[in-house]
């Protein structure tokens, strides 16, 4: 019953690769200004990066109308564009990262331990 058991675990990859494919993930998702998930997303034509609605307007009214990440400039704030389905993937994508990290950390994790 534990040899069986042991061969299937063995085909999984290790927690340390799913620790770093979530990690990965995650900062995709992330938005450079606040460093958590980005909210209400806004694409920045020119260069096409994304940040939060929020941050990327108070970070125009602090640096000229740069992109934060990269500093191409952006001509007028009127430019940025709402990223909706960014939005919605982030909803569907991130509850479904969360469960998957409870899964790994409550149940896989400690059988290989
Ligand atoms: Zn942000
Ligand atoms: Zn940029």
């Amino acid at each position: 019953m534990s040899s069986s058991f042991s061969t299937s675990l063995s085909s999984t990859p290790s927690p340390t690769e799913v620790l770093e494919k979530i990690q990965h993930i995650l900062s995709v998702l992330e938005c450079p200004i606040c460093l958590s998930v980005t909210e209400d997303a806004h694409i920045i034509p020119e260069c096409g990066h994304r940040f939060c609605g929020d941050c990327i307007k108070e970070s125009f009214r602090k640096c000229k109308n740069e992109c934060p990440s990269c500093r191409a400039h952006v001509s007028t704030r009127r430019a940025l564009r709402a990223d909706e389905i960014f939005d919605n993937l982030v909803s569907l994508g991130y509850s479904a990262i969360v469960s998957y990290v409870v899964v790994v950390f409550f149940f896989i994790l400690p059988l290989t331990l």
